[in-house]
């Protein structure tokens, strides 16, 4: 099914994340994480491409073996910056072959040491191929804080709507912590025009020292409750695991009733915290 037409219907949504695995050795692994994941019948689930050290010539197996063999809905990411249009076209017949009907389009992280791009600048340029290439519900990244390059958040939004007029149906957020920020930006961007879905991407933080770094690496703000929290709990993991899975589920419980009804988990290949904040919110998900 299209992610569009499950995001089109009256309800609130649960999507979970999962990354492929770094190397072979940690394969079975990954897909017994994503076979639980995958049993807690989520309304679908991305497959990321690249990101976190995971290897990318796995993600469209991955992402194939989920719908074929647990029948859940997938959306499998695809970065461009690194890559050439050969290799782009030869990914998205690959996952035309498999079935894959849904595509993440994302520019990629600028290589560190600033390796000159290949064929793509901007996410907006895959998009417009992978519509060109084919019948795929594409969807885009967005930042409610702004991109950590973008000059202004305005310039940020601009370019967002470049993006939603290349063809992206919907955006999936960048992990927030405060749902002010996200109200905020969801008033501006549709103050400018956009009009797509906007499915919120929510971090259970279960490694205190980890999202530190995370966060003052990708500039994102992380409120004085939320810090008294890894201050507290940050050296105790199972603490740490059920305060961050508290925190996650509260935020989601108050962007629910605003209203705010697509939710995406950053589960981290971790069953556990998907089954948990899952099992939070069996009556808040019902439409
Ligand atoms: C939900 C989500 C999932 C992700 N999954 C992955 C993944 O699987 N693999 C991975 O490698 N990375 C992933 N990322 C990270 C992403 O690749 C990086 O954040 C990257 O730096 C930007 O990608 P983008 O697609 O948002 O880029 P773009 O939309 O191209 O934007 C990048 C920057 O360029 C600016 N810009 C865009 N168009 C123009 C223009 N015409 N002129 C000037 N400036 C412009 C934007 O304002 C922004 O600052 C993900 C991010 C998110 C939020």
């Amino acid at each position: 099914m299209k992610i569009i037409d499950i995001l089109r219907q009256d309800r609130p949504t649960l999507s979970f994340e999962v990354f492929p695995p770094k190397t072979s050795d940690s394969y079975e692994s990954v897909a017994q994480a994503t076979q639980e994941i995958a049993a807690l019948r989520p309304d679908f689930m991305s497959v990321t491409y690249g990101a976190g050290g995971g290897t990318s010539s796995y993600t469209i197996g991955i992402a194939a073996g989920i719908s074929q063999k647990y029948g859940v809905d997938t959306l499998a990411h695809l970065s461009c910056v690194s890559s050439t249009r050969e290799h782009v076209h030869k990914m998205l017949a690959e996952m035309k072959a498999q079935g894959i009907q849904n595509v993440l389009a994302l520019r990629g992280d600028i290589p560190v040491g600033g390796a000159p791009a290949h064929d793509y600048q901007y996410a907006a340029q895959l998009v417009r191929d992978i519509k060109a290439s084919g019948d795929f519900c594409v969807g885009g990244a967005c930042y409610p804080e702004g991109h950590p390059e973008a000059p202004t958040k305005n310039a940020d939004i601009d370019h967002l709507k470049e993006k939603m007029e290349a063809g992206c149906e919907f955006f999936t957020t960048q992990m927030f912590f405060d749902n002010n920020i996200l109200y905020n930006f969801l008033y501006r961007i549709r103050e400018k025009g956009i009009t797509v879905p906007v499915v919120a991407g929510i971090m259970p933080v279960t490694n205190g020292k980890q999202i530190a770094r995370i966060c003052k690496l990708s500039g994102t703000y992380l409120p004085e409750k939320f810090k008294a929290i890894v201050d507290r709990f940050g050296d105790n993991p199972a603490a740490m695991r059920q305060a961050g899975i508290a925190y996650a589920t509260n935020q989601i419980i108050d962007l629910i009733a605003n209203g705010v009804d697509h939710i995406h988990i950053y589960s981290m290949n971790k069953p556990e915290i998907a089954a948990g904040i899952q099992a939070s919110l069996s009556e808040v998900l019902k439409p």
